[in-house]
């Protein structure tokens, strides 16, 4: 608490010690300051009270010369003249030091002590001499004690105690004598001296109390200063802060030394100069430099305060930004005396600020617009459209083939894939809307001008130009492509959430019809959306509840019609759908991830149901592209063939062209590591997908499987025909083997025979059978065999 709130009549100086009634008592140290003053205040006075002692000794002495106490009054006055001579000259000694800032109480202790010595001598002078002495020297010693009293007591009058011992030990001195006396003459002036005694002791205590009072003030002032002393000093050397001043006509007054240091010149130079030149120095090409100029200028020229005006300037050639803040000073008389105020380099923190405001919306990665931004378009698009607006389109882009990118070359190249493509699209949009990131491989179109189903296909088109190409990325060519879903406002929605969600489905639609193209969003997408959704939901769970199983299809030899191999078929045993194709659950795993362990279980079961078929026989399982190009297919392959013990010349794996579509010389180098490893591999579907014949040639196949689609034209087109001969003979150049997919009929049976095919796979000789179905097929066979042997 301050201690100036304590009521002065509460502050009482009493025995050299300071006491506060009903206040809070005090801390030492301003105790000790307030000694300090009552013993400064006696010290000033200490030599003049000595110097007058040994005067009055001397007058004493000399007065009762001829009487008979001249001896006496001699030895008192020896008494009196050598410790006041000591006195003198220790207190002239002191008061020659510098002021003493704090007094301890042993210090009081011993000027009450010496108050008490001189005062009791002092009483001794009417008690020894005022009966005896001549009626003259009455009158002197009379007027000497009175004297001493009152001059004492004024000495003394900062520390009260001494005073009033001093002065009461001579008032009892006195009074007794004047008592002794007899005379009423000498009693009323024995009482005189007594209301004398009060009134002195009563001044020298209201003189203590003030005196207490000011140095306590003088205590709290002194310790404001020191917190505002320290505080500016810490304000001055703090890194970003400065002070300043200006006069009334708003020249600078004061400039800090960081405010001297930041603008570059000495203080002493920035004094006299105009405000405008030390606080907004230089004028940088920002829209911000005039306005906030203009706004300081009106507050200097009104007079009135300003906080945290954020104005840029230039410094070394380089743009800051400084934050000042500002109010007008006025004399005690009310004039005007200019501003004071205090500033700060806030550069960095409005850097700061501007890279956090950048990074809520844009994508740090792809520097497009980020779904925040985007979801901020949208809504201003359909506020506008609820206001009569024109429509527009809302598009959800997903680039194809990005995860096995991520997955197989590393998300270093993954994200610069994703950079160098974010750039395309916007090239195409131009001034029609904008694009943003929504995050991984998922970007987002707002198309608001020239909204047409021709106008938005033209574009989404145009997108997917721009993104199906092969892009050089460290040296190594990786395809793209895109899938777009696109839904219009108003026609398919007037709602964001909306809009976004049909145009999701539209994606997902697009997705699953072969990616690379466009879907606009149609009614029935939703109900299909929701169907996959939760069958995705089902065949998470598919494998460890023991739902999938393989059934087998054997392919025979054309030459002896024995089974060479069987090919393994997965099936989904649903408990509520019943038997679930592969057709309509594989694409659904390979967008899920979850084709890897799926595909992982195929390669195991389908080794180990071989692993119990006689050693001639093989076995071909399919591997999707998603699944071939998922990091570790070689060691899953490697570890079947090791548990089951099955050699890898009787494993062969099924894949298409699309495994070579994105990154074929990966897709190369994976396909010869499993020929390395005896694996066979078998192109599968040969005549769907980018087939030509001389593109065979350069690829590490063991079988070419001629699609079904071929082998059911085979009776009745003579081109087929003539495609399947054309094959088989270049299989027969390239040592590479020909299987026929799909054989139904005789008919077909025949033609293949006559073309040279080796093998035959279909209905005709066999549907997909369990494996207990396959066994017994197989053993049927040999019988057959043996029986023809
Ligand atoms: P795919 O590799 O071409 O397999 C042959 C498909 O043709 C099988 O259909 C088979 O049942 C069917 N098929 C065989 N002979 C005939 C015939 O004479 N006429 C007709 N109309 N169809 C015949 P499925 O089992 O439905 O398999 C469809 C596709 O699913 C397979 O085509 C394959 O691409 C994929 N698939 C099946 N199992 C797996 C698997 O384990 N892993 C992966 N990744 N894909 C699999
Ligand atoms: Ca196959
Ligand atoms: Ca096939």
């Amino acid at each position: 608490m301050s201690f100036a709130a304590i009521p002065s009549c509460c502050v009482r100086a009493v025995s050299g010690d300071l006491t506060v009634f009903g206040g809070p008592a005090l801390t030492e140290e301003v105790a000790a300051r307030i000694r300090a003053e009552q013993f400064n205040g006696v010290l000033r006075n200490t030599p003049w009270i000595m110097l007058a002692m040994i005067f009055n000794a001397a007058v004493l002495v000399a007065s009762l010369w001829q009487s008979d106490s001249r001896n006496i009054v001699t030895a008192w006055a020896v008494f009196v003249i050598i410790p006041a001579a000591f006195v003198l000259a220790k207190s002239l000694r002191a008061k020659a030091q510098p002021k003493r800032p704090t007094a301890s109480r042993r210090a009081m202790r011993v000027t009450a002590t010496n108050a008490a010595v001189f005062g009791a001598l002092w009483a001794l002078v009417p008690i020894l001499f005022l009966q005896s002495a001549p009626d003259q020297a009455k009158l002197i010693i009379a007027t000497l004690c009175a004297g001493m009293m009152c001059a004492g007591a004024f000495a003394l009058g900062s520390m009260p105690v001494a005073a009033i011992i001093f002065a009461d030990l001579i008032l009892g001195g006195s009074a007794s004598a004047l008592l002794r006396m007899g005379d009423p003459f000498y009693a009323l002036f024995a009482a005189l001296l007594f209301i004398f005694a009060c009134s002195t002791a009563r001044s020298a205590i209201d003189h203590a109390t003030l005196l207490a009072e000011r140095a306590i003030a003088q205590f709290e002032g002194d310790r404001q200063r020191d917190v505002i002393g320290s505080l500016l000093l810490e304000f001055e050397t703090n890194a970003t802060d400065f002070l300043w001043e200006t006069d009334a006509a708003g020249r600078i007054k004061h400039a800090s030394a960081r405010l001297a240091a930041l603008s570059g010149h000495p203080a002493s130079e920035l004094h006299g100069r105009s405000y405008q030149e030390v606080l907004v120095p230089g004028m940088p090409e920002l829209a911000e430099a005039a306005a906030t100029r203009a706004e300081l200028a009106l507050h200097l020229a009104e007079r009135t305060a300003f906080r945290n005006i954020v104005a840029p300037v230039t410094l070394g050639g380089c743009v800051h930004w400084w934050a000042l803040t500002g109010k007008p000073v006025h004399g005690a008389d009310g004039t005007f005396l200019g501003f004071r105020g205090f500033g700060a380099d806030v550069t960095e923190v409005r850097v700061a600020d501007a890279k956090i405001r950048r990074m809520a919306l844009y994508d740090s990665l792809t520097d497009l617009p980020n779904r925040a931004w985007f979801g901020n378009e949208l809504e201003q698009a359909t506020r506008r459209l609820a206001e009569g607006g024109a429509p527009f389109a809302v598009m959800c882009l997903d680039l194809d083939h990005f995860k096995s990118v991520n997955d197989t070359q590393g998300h270093p190249t993954g994200d610069a894939l994703l950079v160098e493509v974010a750039r395309r699209p916007s090239a195409c949009i131009g001034e029609a809307g904008m694009i943003a990131r929504l995050g991984g491989d998922e970007f987002g179109v707002v198309q608001t001008q020239g909204v047409s189903l021709e106008a938005t296909s033209e574009l989404a088109k145009r997108m997917n130009e721009a993104l199906s190409t092969e892009t050089l990325i460290d040296g190594v060519n990786v395809a793209t492509g895109v899938s777009i879903g696109i839904a219009i406002a108003p026609t398919d929605g007037a709602e964001v959430a909306v809009l976004l969600k049909h145009a999701d489905l539209a994606l997902y639609r697009a997705k699953a019809e072969g990616r690379g193209g466009f879907r606009f969003f149609e009614p029935g997408m939703d109900a299909k959306a929701k169907e996959r959704r939760a069958l995705e939901i089902d065949l998470r769970s598919a494998l460890p509840n023991g739902e999938l199983m393989l059934v087998y299809q054997p392919l025979i030899d054309l030459g002896d019609d024995e089974i060479k191999c069987c090919e393994a078929l997965l099936r989904w045993n649903h408990p509520v759908r019943g038997l679930v194709q592969p057709m309509d659950f594989i694409p659904l795993a390979e967008e899920t991830g979850l084709i890897q362990p799926i595909g992982e279980w195929v390669i195991r079961e389908a080794c180990r149901a071989a692993s119990g078929w006689p050693e001639h026989i093989g076995i071909a399982v399919n591997l999707s592209a998603v699944q071939f190009h998922s990091p570790g297919i070689v060691a899953a392959v490697q570890r079947a063939l090791e548990e089951t013990g099955l050699k890898p010349e009787r494993l062969e794996l099924e894949v298409t062209e699309t495994v070579l579509i994105a990154e074929m010389d990966r897709a190369l180098a994976i396909l010869n590591t499993l020929r390395q490893m005896k694996v066979r591999i078998a192109l599968d579907d040969f005549g769907t997908g980018y087939s030509s014949l001389s593109y065979l040639r350069k690829l590490p196949f063991d079988k070419i499987k001629i699609d079904r689609s071929f082998v059911r034209d085979l009776a009745t087109h003579a081109e087929s025909q003539a495609i399947v001969g054309a094959l088989i003979g270049l299989a027969g150049d390239l040592g590479v083997s020909v299987t026929a997919e799909g054989v139904e009929t005789q008919d077909q049976l025949a033609h293949l025979r006559a073309s040279g095919c080796e093998e035959a796979q279909g209905f005709l000789i066999s549907k997909p059978q369990s494996a207990t179905g396959i066994a017994a097929f197989i053993a049927q066979s040999l019988v057959r065999r043996r029986s023809a042997a």
